[in-house]
């Protein structure tokens, strides 16, 4: 594709790598067959190659957002579906989050949108206040009719009917290999997660130590960024990210770190992408060391000896997208399930987004529950007794409505190897 950027406009890094992106776009439309907002909405402009022009005419006229192009932008799941099918290589993870970085620049979006997304910025990255914040949405489920923004209430249907203890493993610690150690790792234990779901990073550390990892989880780190990168909000994601590249640098330059395991797949292509966020920044080199050593768990537990076994339980596994599109790890999990002795199936449209992505769920209400629909009908089609994925949104999401659990891969692969029964599996609880 030709683009008319002028030399000041490209001394502008962004602009610059905005600019490397749209040129390798050859407008082949391959991206829309896969896009799950163009499979809903039917709309050129809810293509990855709609957007893609939206976005070039807005930066190349160095025009502040409007309206038509903040509603096209904002439908976008994020999913990265796009990248995976285009040919030519085109960089849309990149092109969008400098677009929507944007946006919150320069669109003054309607108070209500301001303060919503105000509101999720600030509580969902802080595990106490997002546990509040989900303790009174509980208290006022009952009451979701009378809410007058469909958003709100759908954050109340989605708040889930039980919110578990905080559990003190994730509390900045270490935890030895047991037996030989072979490997030093650090966890991320993430920040949204730790309010919904404690028993995934609880699982995580007793199989990789069961499989001879140090587990560190280390001082001051929090939340990736990912939430508010997403959302335009580039000051913090990026002040999210600088403290977590120092606490893990704390680490690689004390006793030294193999990997930095990740065990939300969301969080891990955020993660893996710190060089591209701070290649300008004095934290660059920094930046590239944490990411060149971030893994998702299934990529690390790929290279320990997972014992082989027969499980009887047959398995689904959803794809999360951040884990098949944005890292491009699609056969780990199920390999590792396989190896335990699970059966393992997958179902229809398995490129498709269930519809969570961050907080799309809560800001696209109507899209996201029919991709969830979608989602849901794929996968009771196949009569799991269970549904594994790599995402926590993804649990969260499809966990509300289908009538098996959904549970992390990793609780499946620790009861497999000697680890407690993971409990959703007793009783399908929320
Ligand atoms: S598939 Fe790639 S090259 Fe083709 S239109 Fe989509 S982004 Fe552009
Ligand atoms: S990221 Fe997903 S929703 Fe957005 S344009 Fe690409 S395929 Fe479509």
């Amino acid at each position: 594709m030709q683009t008319h950027f002028s030399e000041a406009q490209l001394a502008d890094p962004g602009i610059a790598r905005a600019n490397e992106i749209l040129r390798a776009c050859v407008h082949c439309g391959f991206c829309t067959a896969t896009c799950p907002t163009y499979a809903v909405l039917g709309d050129e402009l809810d293509s990855p190659r709609g957007r893609i022009y939206l976005i070039k005419d807005m930066l190349e006229n160095d025009r502040p957002a409007d309206e038509k192009i903040v509603k096209h932008l904002d439908r976008c799941l994020s999913c990265l579906a796009c990248m995976t099918t285009c040919p030519s290589g085109v960089h849309y993870m990149h092109l969008i989050d400098h677009a929507r970085a944007h946006v919150e620049k320069t669109y003054k979006r309607p108070l209500t949108d301001r303060l919503l997304r105000w509101g999720l910025s600030k509580i969902l990255p802080y595990p106490s206040r997002f546990r509040v914040a989900l303790l009174g949405a509980k208290l006022a489920k009952p009451f979701r009719h009378l809410l007058p923004d469909p958003r709100l209430k759908t954050m109340l249907e989605m708040a889930p009917a039980r919110i578990p203890p905080v559990s003190r493993n994730d509390d900045a610690q270490v935890f030895p290999a047991k037996g030989e150690r072979k490997m030093r790792v650090a966890l991320m234990t993430g920040c949204a997660q730790k309010a919904l779901d404690t028993d995934i990073n609880d699982a995580t550390i007793r199989l990789l130590t069961r499989l001879g990892c140090e587990v560190v989880v280390a001082k001051g780190a929090g939340c990736c960024g990912a939430l508010t990168h997403h959302m335009g909000k580039e000051a913090e994601a990026h002040g999210s990210a600088a403290r977590n590249i120092r606490a893990w640098m704390r680490e690689i330059e004390g006793e030294g770190l193999e990997a930095i395991v990740i065990n939300t797949s969301g969080c891990g292509t955020t993660v893996k992408d710190y060089g591209h966020m701070f290649r300008t920044s004095e934290l660059a080199e920094e930046a590239a060391k944490v990411a060149a050593l971030a893994k998702d768990v299934s990529e690390v537990l790929m290279q320990l000896d997972l014992p082989e076994g027969k499980q009887d339980l047959k398995v689904a596994y959803h794809a999360a997208c951040s884990l098949q599109h944005g890292q491009q790890i699609k056969t780990h999990p199920k390999t590792l399930l396989k190896k335990v002795g699970f059966e393992v199936v997958e179902p229809r449209d398995s490129h498709l987004c269930c519809g969570s992505a961050g907080t799309y769920n809560l800001l696209q209400p109507d899209i996201s529950k029919n991709l969830k629909v979608r989602k849901i009908r794929s996968l009771s089609d196949k009569t799991p007794d269970v549904v594994a994925a790599g995402n926590i949104g993804c649990i969260m999401q499809i966990g509300s409505g289908m009538d098996v659990p959904v549970v992390h891969t990793v609780e499946l692969l620790d009861w497999a190897t000697g680890g407690p029964k993971p409990p959703k599996l007793f009783s399908n609880r929320p």
